[in-house]
């Protein structure tokens, strides 16, 4: 599978309920820094694949 920046799981906090379409880049973002919409912790366990 060729790296294209594009979506590549999908997100769904379990706080605040966003769900959003991220690529791995964005995931390891949003693990490091937590939820872009409601800043609560996020584990790698709240992505699945697309
Ligand atoms: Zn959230």
């Amino acid at each position: 599978m060729v790296e294209n920046g594009g979506a590549e799981y999908r997100f769904a906090c379990e706080e605040c309920g966003e769900s959003l379409q991220v690529n791995n880049a964005m995931r390891e973002t949003l693990v490091e820094n937590g939820c872009v919409i409601c800043s609560a912790s996020v584990t790698t366990a709240e992505f699945s694949p697309e």
